[in-house]
């Protein structure tokens, strides 16, 4: 039987990744897979039991004895598991959020989540989005974007999820914290040479969405649905 597509999603954190890559995936008929959730579990695991986020060493023991993975949701979301228990609404804590880019920095740590991803991936069917996966983790990808948008642009969609959430967000703080992240994951997000990029910064998500589709293996047909 021939497998599904495997499409990787990539770009900084407000670019609209999350929202188009499971309007992608459920239009392509494929499982959504948010790598992103894995890092952030890790970091959680690493706020439980007290790791010092500064000690590599003890992070990359803390991911190699981690069971971390991801399965697909009620309506196409990307559920991530630690240890069996559904932590997806625990890793969108302000506490995990801040962790993050420290734990993701740490090669170690990378390597074992890459491993997984790529586990994740084997079968096809997939729409994983993050920072690296069209470079790193999935190379070999039937199709590859880069989401951008201007910094502005992407503090206030960060600024209206976290409000849609029930967060009690405040925009020039939710603007700091962005700056931060991109700082931090500098080094992660390299666009693969291959990758179509898409600045969102005047685009809606139904226009995105149709555009990626029409870069995919048989997306095109399913484009305008
Ligand atoms: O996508 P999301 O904002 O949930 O990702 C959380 C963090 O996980 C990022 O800020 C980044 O540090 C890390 N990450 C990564 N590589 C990925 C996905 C996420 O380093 N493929």
């Amino acid at each position: 039987m021939a497998k599904g597509p495997v499409v990787a999603i990539d770009g900084p954190a407000g670019a609209g990744k999350s929202t188009v890559a499971r309007a992608v995936a459920q239009r392509l008929g494929c499982m959504y897979l948010d790598s992103g959730a894995m890092y952030r579990a890790i970091a959680l695991a690493a706020l439980r039991s007290g790791v010092v986020l500064d000690d590599a060493a003890e992070l990359e023991r803390l991911a190699a004895g981690a069971d971390v993975t991801l399965r697909e949701g009620q309506g196409g979301g990307s559920r991530v598991l630690l240890g069996g228990e559904d932590v997806t609404e625990a890793v969108r804590s302000p506490q995990v959020e801040e962790a993050v880019p420290r734990v993701s920095g740490v090669p170690g740590v990378r390597a074992v989540l890459i491993a997984a991803q790529r586990r994740l991936a084997e079968a096809g069917g997939v729409v994983m989005d993050g920072r690296d996966i069209g470079r790193v983790v999935l190379p070999q990808a039937d199709c590859k974007v880069y989401l951008t948008a201007d910094l502005e642009v992407r503090v206030r969609r960060r600024y209206l999820q976290l409000r849609e959430r029930g967060r009690d967000a405040d925009l020039e703080e939710v603007g700091r914290e962005l700056a931060r992240r991109d700082r931090w994951d500098r080094d992660q997000m390299v666009q693969a040479p291959d990758a179509t990029e898409i600045d969102t910064t005047h685009l809606g998500v139904e226009q995105t969405v149709e555009r990626i589709l029409a870069l995919c293996p048989g997306g095109a047909r399913r484009a305008g649905n």
